[in-house]
């Protein structure tokens, strides 16, 4: 038995009462990491170097290790986005992010693998190969922050660190059988996190218990000057105020939506999950949002996210930092660079961000997605207006096989498996948490709530895990 079994509540009581230490703990997730890597391919970097310090155990997050995602500066650690292009990169200052899980005391034992850029949701186009689900390791661990899934969901650290735009942590926490937890947009200062779409990026995090994710986010919200996005928004006592009391709130399911998921164990958990949040008070009813909304989810995504990341992006060339290709003219360098640092399948999302920002399609594409943003997020704030939440399963089966030829363009598919993003279009916080399992493998149910309500939207999440009993959910022989 090793702590790194537990959840960080409960290893925090053993470091209380000296059971293990820091240093045991850091070294056994380290010596994980190693053993799991040809396995689950979770790291770029596995950081091997522990500091001593003086740890305070009354803060909880003293002495936990944890992983990164490669896509948040860390000072001194290798970063690479998982690109090719950024092979070489360390940066010179901590993200926000990483600078307060410092100041808690955290140790980071690496930075994980993620789809190139953040631009993916396989796990599958990281540079350096690809992310395996500790549940199946013929199947995806789901991405783009597949390796802090993998590492959290393997026993390699109770919590990781990734990051969402569209669903990023949100979908591959209910692959791997995890809590994966996004704020409000502005909840967290997103300073020294590598810009993907900054309308839709947010910090987001793993880890095996609801409690948790509510310790993690009070150490990690909070306004930052470094971040002029982030919200003076008071921090609350969100552990402290957990609270399994549904009563009086009321949830909101979107009928068509549930109407394209395919898969019957994935309605039946998802059934049985409403059941049971009725069993704790809430009241739970179905509300119908245009289809054709829903169906525009992706491509709004897609010309939105691709424009805004073809724009961010930009700064890679190679001529300022990254890995540098030769050339006769700075103009050659920079195509040189950027045709071998980027994989195909980024390439071909600046191209469609290009084209959707081109002087002659803005209107028709980049302005028109805009506006269907606002429709559906108008739609969504609607529906909050009447409902504390909205519940809806995660995704609409288990990990896909890496061979798997999903019909991605089919009308069930582009609602059931593109929905998440709603949460990213409106900025509101959003959890997925396990609620059951399919031949072994683990089915996700996802909470949305208002903006900066992260209070209600653990509360509904901690009530259906208390129920539901899925919680320090495990994959892999450890
Ligand atoms: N899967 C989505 C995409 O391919 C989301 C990515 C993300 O949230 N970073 O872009």
């Amino acid at each position: 038995m090793s702590y790194l079994d537990k959840t960080i509540i409960e290893i925090n009581k053993a470091l209380k009462e000296g059971k293990t230490t820091p240093k045991e703990l850091f070294e056994q997730s380290i010596e994980r990491a190693k053993k799991y890597q040809n396995k689950y391919n979770s790291f770029v970097t596995i950081t091997d170097k522990y500091e001593e310090k003086e740890y305070n155990f009354n803060n909880k997050l003293a002495g936990i290790p944890c992983a990164i995602k490669d896509n948040f500066s860390t000072k001194g650690i290798r970063t690479t986005g998982s690109s090719n292009i950024l092979d070489n990169y360390v940066p010179v200052f901590d993200a926000t992010a990483v600078k307060k899980l410092k100041e808690n005391q955290i140790n980071i034992v690496g930075k994980t693998v993620l789809d190139e850029l953040a631009m993916g949701g396989t796990g599958t186009t990281g540079y350096t190969g690809v992310v395996k689900n500790p549940y199946d390791i013929t199947r995806q661990a789901g991405g783009s922050s597949g390796g802090s899934a993998a590492a959290v969901a393997s026993g390699i650290v109770p919590f990781a660190l990734g990051s969402d735009t569209g669903d990023s942590v949100r979908k591959p926490a209910s692959l791997c059988g995890l809590v994966g937890f996004k704020p409000t947009w502005g909840r967290i200062s997103r300073f020294g996190l590598f810009p993907f779409a900054p309308s839709l990026d947010h910090v987001a995090y793993f880890t095996r218990s609801v409690e948790d994710s509510a310790v993690i986010l009070e150490s990690l919200a909070g306004q930052d000057y470094n971040d002029y996005t982030s919200s003076n928004k008071k921090v609350e006592k969100y552990y402290e105020n957990l609270n399994k009391d549904l009563k009086g709130k009321k949830l909101v399911v979107i009928k068509e939506i549930i109407d394209s998921v395919y898969d019957n164990k994935v309605i039946a958990c998802f059934n049985k999950s409403l059941d049971e949040l009725e069993k704790c008070g809430a009241v739970i009813e179905y509300q119908s949002v245009d289809e054709k909304l829903l169906k525009a989810i992706y491509p709004t995504y897609m010309v939105i996210s691709c424009a805004e990341a073809t724009s961010n992006n930009a700064n890679l060339d190679g001529i300022k930092f990254g890995n540098r290709q030769d050339g006769a003219s700075i103009d050659e360098v920079m195509f040189n660079t950027r045709t071998k640092g980027f994989g195909e399948f980024i390439k071909r999302r600046f191209v469609l961000g290009s084209y959707a920002l081109a002087k002659q399609n803005q209107e028709k594409l980049f302005l028109r997605a805009q506006k269907v943003r606002r429709l559906i997020v108008e739609k969504v704030n609607d529906l909050l207006k009447e409902y504390d939440a909205i519940v809806l399963p995660a995704s609409g089966d288990v990990a896909p096989r890496f061979d798997s030829q999903s019909e991605k363009l089919s009308d069930n598919y582009l609602i059931a498996e593109n929905h998440l993003a709603i949460a990213n279009f409106a900025g509101l916080p959003s959890i997925t948490i396990p609620m059951g399992k399919k031949e072994g493998l683990p089915i996700g149910i996802n909470i949305t709530g208002r903006l900066f309500d992260e209070q209600t939207t653990l509360n509904i999440a901690y009530a259906l895990e208390s129920k539901l009993g899925y919680k320090n959910m495990m994959g892999g022989n450890k």
